[in-house]
């Protein structure tokens, strides 16, 4: 990933430099004092040269520093061992996952789980891929939708999914519907099926029977289905996401919600792990009833860390409320930069911080300062607990 921390604005920079100037042009002799005044003239109109036009400047340039002098906690490593359930296929190498192997040591990730969305040939290469690495990935399956608009489809999958679970697949995922269905397996996409669609019924009990939890992907946050206008409070990413809703027959964000309800609600052996908390960000009282209504249901926090650090106190609260209903996940890649920011903004209490290169948003961030018996839950022990849900067979 790009690192794209901007550079020091040049407007303080100038004023700082042209104040030492003046003083010591207020005490040297006159000679002297011409040369430096032929000189300021050719500083200044370099620095007005360079000074931005403010109101010419585009939010896609605005790059803020903050200049509070208030703590900076460096995490260079997770509190509790690790266990990230949202993670996907990014190496292409052998080399590649053993430089990740790297990282997940240094920063204390024990475990990723690779949702690789995938069935049939596609799936075993990755299996095969991450084999000399198996005690520190999981890989999870997709669903095989091939033929699904066939009678006879829901045999065919269930088969599909028991050869992968031969193969090595501890769960399924990352199922996604961002209104029109699920898009998100490979090789073929379901168009215009929904996760609490009756054909879906006989693989989410295959799944209750083989014990693999469902990783799912329903919606998007509320900003990407606002007008991307001067009003759209995370207008970065809500111009880059934006649901388009005038599609025929899409699902809007609570109707998606209500699917994955009705899912956890009519499979309640099923495990179902909601990704990116849902997509409730803006609004957890969503999730929380979620939470307070079905005991088979996690969410992960995946990708979601600028969308809930703007509002630490809220977001502290819930997730001492639902310890046990939360998992880590990143869902961003595998830089070192990238794992230790997420710690940041689940263990300090630092206040004002940017982080624009992996985030997108113009906002500023606030750690969540979690407790301990929160941190340990939400890293690890809730891991821990769906392992041995697994092989409890
Ligand atoms: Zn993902």
């Amino acid at each position: 990933m790009i690192d794209l921390k901007p550079g020091l604005s040049p407007i303080p920079l100038a004023i700082e430099k042209n104040y030492t100037t003046i003083v010591t042009f207020i005490s040297m002799k006159p000679t002297n004092a011409i040369r430096l005044f032929a000189f300021l003239i050719v500083q200044n109109f370099g620095v007005a040269a360079n000074c931005q036009n403010i109101n010419d400047l585009k939010l896609k340039d605005f790059h803020p520093v903050s200049i509070y002098k208030t703590p900076q906690t460096k995490i260079e490593r997770a509190k509790y061992p690790v266990i990230d359930f949202h993670s996907h296929d990014y190496p292409k190498t052998n080399e590649e996952i053993k430089e990740w192997v790297k990282t997940m040591d240094e920063v204390g990730i024990a475990k990723s789980i690779i949702l690789s969305y995938s069935t049939g040939a596609r799936f075993d290469s990755v299996v095969e891929k991450y084999q000399p690495f198996k005690d520190r990935f999981e890989i999870w399956c997709g669903f095989d939708y091939t033929g699904y608009d066939k009678p006879g489809w829901e045999q065919h999958a269930v088969e599909e999914l028991e050869r992968c679970y031969k193969k090595g697949a501890r769960g399924v995922g990352e199922l996604g519907d961002k209104g029109l269905g699920e898009f998100y397996s490979k090789p073929t996409p379901g168009w215009g099926l929904h996760i609490d669609d009756p054909r879906m019924k006989p693989l989410l009990e295959k799944c209750a029977d083989l014990h693999m939890p469902v990783s799912i992907h329903v919606a998007e946050d509320a900003w990407m289905y606002e007008k991307a206008d001067s009003a759209n409070d995370g207008l970065m990413n809500a111009g880059t996401w934006k649901v388009d809703m005038s599609k025929k027959g899409i699902l809007d964000h609570d109707q998606l919600v209500s699917t994955l309800e009705n899912a956890v609600k009519n499979n309640p052996n099923t495990v179902f792990i909601a990704c990116h908390l849902a997509n409730c960000c803006s609004d957890l009282s969503k999730l929380a009833r979620l939470f307070d209504t079905y005991p088979n249901l996690y969410a992960d926090i995946a990708a979601r860390y600028s969308e809930i650090a703007p509002i630490p106190r809220y977001v502290h609260d819930f997730m001492e409320k639902y310890p046990s209903r939360i998992v880590y996940g990143t869902d961003m890649g595998v830089s070192k930069r990238m794992y230790t920011t997420t710690f940041r903004i689940l263990e300090t209490a630092d206040e004002h911080f940017y982080e624009q290169w992996l985030f997108n948003y113009h906002w500023p961030l606030y750690g969540l300062s979690l407790t301990d018996e929160t941190l340990k839950k939400i890293y690890g022990d809730n891991g821990k607990k769906i392992s041995e849900y697994q092989q409890r067979k």
